[in-house]
């Protein structure tokens, strides 16, 4: 691994020959002296950025800004997916997931008893957290969540649950007519940890009303956040890209986030997420290319300063592009999953079938001289793997969560 002294040298010529080039447009210097001196960059600033930024211009202020925050240190954590249901009210056009109510048959409705026997299935396997997400269905109501999370943490306290996206509990209060503060204690109280980030879309109401009509709207998305930061719990936050959105529409919904973190700190990690086209209403669109997606993470960590984590899911970009975003601003990389979530291949991701040993991407992270690091949701760290000898261990590097009640 990198010596962090030699990296520090290495990333100040790196930005330093950037604002000596004579030939560099001015707007982008300024931007880049900006970042050299750790201010903060302004709307104006992102869109330029996104307008005239060329790849390897943004990918030397990414990587500094990342190197300087994390050093070559990557992180990745072990989890399981659970999906209650993949039929829903909602009709969001660019959702290749979701089955119709007219076309309830073709999906499925899990049971709180079929959830536990999902959550038994992982006790002996090494994962720290449960990331729970789905469908929205009137008997996946304020109860049943209750009920879910307080089973899980029954059966295996030490699971950490990331669950439900405001998109579900705008819904499951609004049906239960209680308060988004009472209804976020309350599941707090039963057991949720952590909120993932997904039903952000895209904040921009007429993007937003074109795409996914009828769901939670930004303001509601982003009250949901705040009420949970201010019960002391920590959220992600991700951006639908690639679609029918344009830059502004990027700039403003960072922007958004932006101010919502300055208010609370609660976020921990942005995510971008590539619109793929398969098997959904936007078909019809060309996806965005690699290159886009690398800019794209450069310019949320430029932009998202008070971020302190850049993610991407290599199921869903693959894994030579997420080899790359390595370079472009990310320090963690999504995760050991198995086959549990089926959103992103059915959506037409890169990786049909999701998987990766720990081994495997362990070796992911080092083929590009990244520090592998598996953490706890929080970024507590669990394993560092720099070193680690896979030979000498038949669980892999597996730590064992202690499962309390098998019953
Ligand atoms: S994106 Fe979510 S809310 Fe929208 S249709 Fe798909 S499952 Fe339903």
């Amino acid at each position: 691994m990198s010596n962090p002294a030699n990296l520090t040298l290495f990333m100040d010529k790196n930005i330093n020959l950037l604002l000596q080039d004579e030939t560099l447009d001015n707007e982008l210097k300024k931007t880049a002296l900006k970042v050299k001196n750790k201010e903060r960059i302004s709307n104006e600033d992102a869109l330029y950025l996104f307008e005239n930024g060329n790849l390897g211009f943004l990918g030397i202020l990414a990587n500094y800004i990342r190197e300087q925050k994390h050093s070559d240190k990557t992180y990745f954590n072990r989890n399981f997916h659970m999906e209650p249901t993949n039929v829903c009210l909602y009709t969001c056009t660019f959702c290749s997931y979701s089955r119709l109510i007219k076309k309830r048959t073709e999906g499925w409705e899990y049971s709180l008893e079929d959830m536990m026997e999902i959550v038994k299935s992982y006790d002996n396997k090494p994962v720290s957290e449960v990331h729970i997400v789905g469908g929205v269905l009137p008997q996946y109501d304020f109860d049943f969540y209750i009920n879910l999370f307080k089973s899980i943490k029954a059966h295996r306290p030490e699971l950490h649950i990331k669950g439900l996206t405001p998109v579900e509990y705008h819904y499951i209060f609004k049906k239960a007519k209680i308060s988004y503060e009472e209804g976020m204690k309350a599941m707090v109280k039963a057991g949720l940890d952590s909120m993932p980030g997904g039903g952000a879309e895209i904040f921009d109401a007429e993007v937003r009303n074109k795409i996914a009509k009828g769901k939670c709207n930004a303001e509601q998305w982003l009250k949901i956040h705040e009420i949970l930061h201010n019960l002391g719990k920590r959220s992600n936050a991700t951006m639908l890209y690639g679609h029918i959105e344009n830059y502004e529409n990027r700039v403003d919904h960072m922007s958004r986030l932006r101010d919502l973190q300055d208010k609370t700190g609660g976020f921990q990690t942005f995510i971008p997420l590539k619109f793929r086209n398969k098997n959904n209403e936007l078909s019809h669109l060309t996806e965005v290319s690699s290159i886009e997606d690398l800019k794209n993470y450069a310019i949320s960590r430029i932009y998202l300063d008070n971020f302190e984590h850049l993610k991407a899911y290599w199921p869903m970009i693959g894994r030579i592009t997420a080899q790359l975003s390595l370079a472009f601003g990310v320090n963690d990389i999504d995760g050991t999953i198995d086959d549990t979530t089926k959103i992103y291949s059915m959506a037409g991701s890169e990786e049909k079938s999701p998987s990766l040993s720990t081994k495997q991407l362990v070796e992911l992270i080092k083929g590009v001289n990244r520090h592998p690091i598996e953490r706890d949701t929080i970024y507590n760290v669990i394993q560092d793997f720099s070193d680690y000898d896979f030979s000498k261990d038949l669980l892999n590097g597996f730590l064992e969560l202690p499962v309390v009640n098998n019953s």
